[in-house]
């Protein structure tokens, strides 16, 4: 099976589309939380989701627009956002958002934002978290989110590695146990300003990390007229 993995989305539609326009076409396409927070479009983000019809797990963002206290956690500029976005979306998206799970398996891999020990929250940065994750899954592969930052974990009978995948970086896991991060669509963090998008093929256990260009200005303005924080604006521009 095909799959287009994308991630850390955060209402930021100029990139979505863009993506979605550079992407192969797939069986399905699966999310890996936080669809909303930080950007000016998280109806639309949702509504694209929707009509594609996405398998998609809850990232702390989405938590906290449907009115979950992760908001309490947030720095200053990201509850501003919530806040925002709180009072913005529809109760289409608002019911949408709510119902996604946690965790999904699905085809042999575990889906959650953070980790599969703690999905809503857990960053998986390092080696021994990895482990820990791979010791909280019943599949062999998971995808998550989270760090913004793509990423591979590679589980060799114990033996953990991590690899930082380019654009264009092929990983060949086959039956090897492997945590895949695609990278943030809508904000990413690895010092690229770049959309960053990662394709499955299930069957010949292989990934492959994109990255696409988008109109980061046209965001940026977007993000400006309804006066969400300067930071969430500027980082967009350098990827941190
Ligand atoms: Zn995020």
């Amino acid at each position: 099976m095909h799959i287009l993995v994308l991630s850390d989305i955060h209402g930021n539609l100029e990139a979505l589309d863009a993506v979605l326009d550079a992407a192969p076409a797939v069986d399905e396409t699966w999310v890996t939380g936080d669809i909303v927070g930080y950007g000016p479009e998280p109806d639309e983000v949702v509504e694209r989701l929707r009509e594609r019809g996405v398998v998609a797990v809850r990232g702390n963002h989405d938590a906290a627009a449907v009115g979950g206290d992760e908001i309490d956690y947030f720095n200053e500029d990201a509850r501003r956002a919530m806040i925002w976005t709180r009072s913005v979306i529809s109760d289409r998206t608002r019911a949408w958002l709510a119902a996604l799970p946690e965790r999904v398996v699905r085809e042999g891999f575990t889906l959650a934002h953070g980790s599969p020990r703690d999905p809503i929250w857990e960053y998986v940065t390092t080696t021994p978290v990895a482990r820990a994750s791979f010791d909280a899954m019943d599949t062999d592969h998971g995808v998550i989110g989270h760090t913004h930052r793509p990423a591979a974990y590679l589980n060799d009978d114990g033996v953990m590695s991590l690899m930082t995948p380019a654009a264009g970086s092929v990983l060949r896991f086959g039956a090897r146990r492997v945590l895949l991060n695609a990278g943030s669509v809508g904000q990413p963090r690895d010092g690229l300003s770049t959309a960053a998008w990662m394709t499955m093929d299930t069957d010949a256990g292989t990934a492959t990390w994109q990255r696409t260009a988008y109109d980061i200005a046209s965001v940026q303005a977007a993000m400006r007229r309804v006066a969400l924080p300067e930071f969430l604006r500027a980082r967009l521009s350098y990827g941190g």
